[in-house]
């Protein structure tokens, strides 16, 4: 996927004009807030499992090469091959040298974001293979030519209207007399064409929420069993996964996943769980042939030594943005790449770069629900803010932020003079506002009196408050 987060104000206006858009956004997100917070209140030990899982996924960044090393060995014991490779071009190349040595025509895909980061439809189309998505949503967004919006819910933006219209269009032999107005209609219909690919399919490709080093087990989670049929009906499966997925032990897979699904859909588990070790053995009844899992860096590692370590804890839940106001608004695609919301926000600038994705961290009120709902406890504001001082220390911000910021530390340096300032504009501020105590306009807060009124000053300043107050006169 080709980044345009740098046009994020221009998306995100788009996306804020789309009536049809905000509606879906709405419902959707509030039916997951309100099954992640039913879920996280039937469990007693809900805190305790975020703590354990932080520091599962910390001391396994510590000593992220032992495990990756240990959970290579484990995967070649069973008869699989791991490909280490350095960035997105290097995860292609050993896919479509995979796909070639299998004489594939046809690939099958389960849902996974570093597909999506390394654009390897796009690759293998363009060397003549026929990729398909196998999760429903990635299957409406692939009919759609469009990249997912969410990161657990790839049409979180598509209606079912709009599903329809979609399979209309590219299931040729769908009788147009067929009423596809029911989710049971769609699914159907989706169900009997993924069938067949199914069947055709000569590599199947997964994603993976965990990998284990002390079994060399890969682990997927689904609701459909997309992944399942995915992985165990072709001849070849291969397992594309970044590095930082790797957990110690079965056990620590465990806590992890009792986090993932409560966080994610508000499950207490996801409807299918799948371990996979290496090809199938003599006495298995199926499986696939062969066993390839595709370990990707990408800038990971250079992380690790940064203020940025913490997010690579990770688990892709998507509850920080399905409680962030900003992804409420605009959606996935106005992040302009593969994570959106809070998470994109701090993982994009680290990936494609901060002149590329330099707004992201800027598109937060800060509110804090992203670091209150992460299951992983995962700084995300700070590390926002991390990103915004980088920014400012690379001169990437707009002329006319860096002109105000040196005229606030103007006049920050000048105490007696700011506080002088800050009192006249309260008070020139109260004096313009209407009898509500808003401003309709004011010149540099277009963005907000826009679309909303701005609550006037109440006359006085923080600090003329706080003095009455210390000295028992203030209300
Ligand atoms: S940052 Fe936290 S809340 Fe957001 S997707 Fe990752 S684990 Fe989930």
């Amino acid at each position: 996927m080709q980044p345009s987060s740098r046009h994020f104000p221009e998306n995100a206006r788009r996306a804020l004009a789309d009536d049809r858009l905000r509606a879906m956004l709405d419902k959707s997100a509030s039916g997951f807030r309100l099954r992640r917070r039913m879920a996280a209140d039937r469990l007693p030990e809900f805190e305790a499992l975020r703590d354990r899982g932080r520091d599962i996924k910390d001391h396994t960044l510590a000593h992220l090469d032992l495990y990756l090393e240990r959970f290579e060995a484990q995967v070649r014991a069973a008869g699989g091959t791991v490909h280490w490779c350095a960035d997105a071009a290097g995860a292609r190349d050993a896919i479509l040298a995979i796909c070639r040595a299998a004489g594939a025509k046809t690939v099958t895909k389960g849902k996974s974001m570093i597909a999506e980061e390394i654009a390897i439809n796009d690759h293998l189309e363009a060397h003549g293979l026929v990729p398909v998505e196998t999760d429903l949503g990635e299957y409406i967004v692939q009919l759609r030519k469009e990249p997912p919006s969410h990161i657990i819910a790839p049409a979180f933006h598509v209606s079912k209207e709009q599903v329809a219209e979609s399979f209309r269009a590219a299931h040729t032999a769908l009788d147009p007399a067929r009423p596809l107005d029911e989710p049971s209609a769609l699914l159907a219909e989706a169900r009997a064409m993924l069938r067949r690919r199914f069947h055709e399919a000569d590599v199947g490709i997964t994603g993976a929420n965990l990998l284990i080093a002390e079994t060399g087990q890969t682990v997927i989670v689904t609701n459909e069993g997309n992944g399942d049929l995915t992985q165990t009906l072709p001849p070849v499966h291969i397992v594309l996964a970044s590095i930082e997925k790797v957990v110690p032990t079965p056990e620590d897979a465990a806590t992890v996943l009792r986090l993932l699904a409560r966080s994610a859909t508000g499950q207490e588990f996801s409807a299918y769980t799948t371990f996979s070790a290496g090809p199938r053995r003599a006495a298995d009844p199926d499986g696939p042939r062969a066993f390839h899992v595709v370990l990707l860096d990408n800038g990971r590692s250079a992380l690790m030594d940064t203020e940025f370590r913490e997010v690579l804890r990770c688990i892709r839940c998507g509850a920080c943005m399905n409680h962030c106001p900003v992804y409420g608004a605009v959606g996935g695609h106005a992040y302009g790449w593969v994570y959106p919301g809070p998470l994109g926000a701090v993982l994009d600038p680290a990936l494609i770069g901060l002149a590329e994705a330099k707004h992201l961290p800027n598109a937060s009120t800060f509110c804090g629900r992203c670091e209150e709902v992460c299951p992983m406890r995962i700084p995300l504001p700070a590390m926002m803010r991390h990103w915004r001082r980088r920014e400012a220390e690379q001169g990437l911000q707009p002329a006319v932020t860096r002109r105000g910021l040196a005229l606030w530390a103007w006049f920050a340096r000048r105490p007696a003079l700011y506080h002088a300032a800050a009192r006249l504009a309260a008070r020139l501020l109260r004096r313009l506002a209407r009898r509500s105590g808003t401003l309709a306009m004011l010149p540099g807060a277009g963005g907000w009196t826009r679309h909303r009124d701005l609550p006037a000053p109440e006359g006085r300043t923080f600090r003329e408050l706080w003095a009455e107050r210390r000295t028992g006169d203030g209300p």
